[in-house]
């Protein structure tokens, strides 16, 4: 049975979703998109504040560009639909077990032939394909370059969120020298890393402990191998603390590490804290990733940095901008990115410096504050 329940909120939360959704509203008019429909995941967390389960019953914000918002819902999620969409008024369109929940979508969705529906990027393609046969004759397109713009530029709550999540990772980070010994597995380091997340985070998002050549894969999975005298480790950790994303990477050193690798390192060093100085309104992101790249080919290690400088973080712990050679997207107070560069020697060695920065008015502020130097662990 359908069921639909007007509901309304007040509260400062509630204003904050306000102001994203009349933002939104803006941008679907100005792209001549009329409505945008979002499945369970960081874009509905942005917009409505509600983590919703992602399952096989459809759970839908319906955003008209003019118009009421409905959630479609699964009826055994009502009551906590009722309360975590943090939107001022919405229609909930509660559906039973027997109901054609796309169908109702549709219904509710009430957007005229050829209209044009934008649908958030990772709406599983069942729920996608059943509303487009539901509703043949409109134009379909990805929600994603219609949220990022919003997404990208962090309020002072989120910057503050962010803030606290690059602390707690900081505080991870500090107790990693006395983790590292050889002899001593990446997994149990890893292990041991995921617990001492958890102290300070909500969860662990991943733990990359990649050791001597392992190194030289820059999303190496910990495995069984001893760390030895004589590795280079790289330990790129992060965990989420209301809602917010950590992501900071460290390179540390078992003892004396191999010829040719401390020259490397200090090229990647200095390569580092370049891009980051270079932080400023209106630089776009592929010159942050060509200061990082030009001062690592200039090392010798062009052909080393097999990746980008960075990327942007919040709710996800990669999402725009990303810091991308070519990319002309300008630089803006608030943006929030990672700058990681890194070099990577196949069956030798690898390294990567990570601290997540804020664009500020007139230039950059990091968030992560443990130094750079390479730490040698006896
Ligand atoms: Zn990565
Ligand atoms: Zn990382
Ligand atoms: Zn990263």
């Amino acid at each position: 049975m359908l069921e639909h329940t007007p509901i309304t909120h007040t509260g400062r939360d509630v204003d904050r979703h306000a102001s994203r959704l009349a933002r939104l509203r803006d941008v679907l008019t100005a792209a001549g998109a009329d409505g945008v429909v979002l499945a369970p995941g960081t874009d509905l967390r942005y917009l409505a504040g509600y983590d919703a389960l992602a399952q096989e019953r459809p759970t839908l914000l319906l955003v008209p560009a003019a118009g009421p918002v409905t959630l479609v819902a699964p009826r055994l999620e009502r009551a906590r639909a009722a309360v975590e969409v943090r939107l001022p008024s919405f229609t909930l369109l509660t559906y039973g077990e027997h109901d054609d929940a796309l169908a109702a979508a549709a219904a509710a969705l009430d957007l005229p032939d050829g209209a044009e529906v934008a649908v958030g990027d990772r709406t599983w393609s069942a729920f996608t394909l059943g509303l487009q046969a539901a509703l043949p004759g409109r134009r379909w397109r990805t929600a994603a370059g219609l949220l990022a713009p919003l997404r990208q530029v962090k309020d002072a709550d989120e910057l503050a969120a962010l803030a606290r999540v690059a602390g707690a990772i900081d505080d991870v980070h500090r107790r990693v020298p006395d983790l590292l010994r050889a002899g001593r597995t990446e997994r149990e380091v890893a292990a041991d890393l995921a617990a001492l997340i958890r102290e300070g985070h909500d969860s662990v998002s991943f733990v990359i402990v990649a050791s001597g050549p392992n190194a030289a894969s820059p999303h190496h999975e910990p495995g069984e191998r001893p760390l030895a005298h004589g590795d280079a480790v790289v330990v790129d950790i992060g965990g989420l603390l209301d809602g917010y994303g950590s992501d900071m990477t460290r390179t540390y050193a078992v003892g004396t590490p191999p010829d040719g690798f401390v020259a490397a390192y200090d090229a990647l060093q200095a390569a580092q804290a370049a891009a980051v100085a270079a932080v400023q309104p209106g630089v776009t992101a592929g010159a942050i990733d060509a200061v990082a790249r030009d001062a690592l080919t200039a090392a010798g290690l062009g052909d080393a940095f097999v990746h980008r400088t960075g990327h942007g973080i919040g709710l996800d712990t990669h999402e725009e901008p990303w810091i991308l050679a070519g990319s002309d997207v300008p630089l803006t107070p608030g943006m929030a990115f990672s700058v990681e560069p890194g070099f990577y020697l196949e069956g030798r060695y690898g390294a990567r410096i990570e601290d997540i920065v804020v664009v500020t008015d007139d230039g950059v502020r990091p968030l992560n504050r443990v130094t750079h130097d390479l730490v040698v662990v006896p």
